[in-house]
């Protein structure tokens, strides 16, 4: 049976927009000393904005952005919102008859009959283009039209406002490693990292990358220390599902992520995770 302290414990998280989808998920938090994060959208807001454009071999600003858009259209990535945001012209989308995303990479699509992709390094790389070295500490996507490289295009992401505190706060109660999972360039990673004082932190990981980072943390402690992880995207559910407590950024979360979590936040705080371990340290009756 469970103790009826627990429902005064999840109780208690809920009223702080902490949904925790059963007793036993409580407990496990308050034993959690490791806390893996996802970047985009759970440490940093996940609203980019287009930095710096710079084109290549004949494209203009205009049209080395509008080709971005276009192929973007279709993709409801924070990336792709954010290009086409920053395009001002009309953007045709009949006039894109094929595309798709390749997670973890970018996106692909046929813009008047040629094949464009948009994406990181790995992404041009896959398609036989080296990307040439960029030394800025930002998000780049390449473009890439049939086989003429049209230039790349810099996006810049914050950190959020409680993120840095959040970190010192799970420190300040025990947590030994917080570490930071992403898909984005190690470069973007190290100054987040260094920003906000995590432990550790593994670049340019692709989905299925981020499960096995995680099952090596695992294993990398014994069965009783507990591992936490913090996402919001539709590729984070399998992580979410490995982790002994899984974690999802509810306002902004794929419902993939909400499905998969066991915990769901839903305002997106960082900080309601170590308010919420709080509170299952309480129930537990485990001193802060
Ligand atoms: P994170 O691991 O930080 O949550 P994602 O796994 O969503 O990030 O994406 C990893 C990387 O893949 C991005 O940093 C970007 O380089 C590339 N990428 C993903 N989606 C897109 C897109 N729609 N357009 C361009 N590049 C993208
Ligand atoms: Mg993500």
């Amino acid at each position: 049976s469970v103790p009826l302290s627990f429902f005064g414990g999840i109780g208690g998280a809920s009223k702080i927009g902490v949904l925790v989808k059963g007793s036993n998920y409580l407990e496990a938090l308050a034993e959690v000393d490791t806390v893996v994060f996802d970047k985009t959208g759970t440490l940093t807001r996940g609203t980019f904005s287009v930095a710096a454009i710079h084109p290549e071999n004949g494209y203009t600003e205009s049209s080395l952005l509008e080709m971005a858009a276009l192929a973007e259209s279709f993709s409801d990535h924070p990336i792709a919102q954010s290009v086409r945001a920053a395009y001002t012209g009309e953007l045709d989308s009949k006039r894109v008859t094929n595309s798709g995303n390749d997670s973890g990479h970018g996106v692909f699509a046929t813009i008047d009959g040629k094949k464009a992709i948009v994406g990181n390094a790995k992404m041009l790389a896959k398609a036989g283009f080296t990307a040439p070295d960029c030394e800025i500490a930002g998000t780049i996507l390449h473009v890439l039209v049939d086989t003429t490289y049209a230039g790349h295009i810099v996006i810049a992401d914050t950190v959020k406002d409680d993120a840095k505190q959040t970190i010192s706060d799970l420190h300040a109660a025990g947590v030994r490693r917080c570490v930071m999972l992403t898909g984005d360039r190690k470069e973007v990673a190290a100054a987040v990292s260094r920003e906000l004082c995590l432990d550790e932190y593994h670049a340019q990981l692709l989905p299925g990358d981020k499960v096995e980072r995680v099952e090596k943390l695992l294993a990398s402690e014994g069965a009783k220390h507990k591992l936490a992880f913090v996402g919001d995207g539709i590729n984070d559910a399998p992580v979410l599902t490995r982790a002994d407590v899984g974690i999802a950024m509810g306002a902004m979360g794929s419902d993939a992520a909400i499905e998969a979590a066991d915990i769901v936040l839903m305002d997106d705080k960082p900080s309601n995770i170590a308010r919420a371990m709080r509170i299952a340290r309480k129930t537990m009756g485990i001193v802060w």
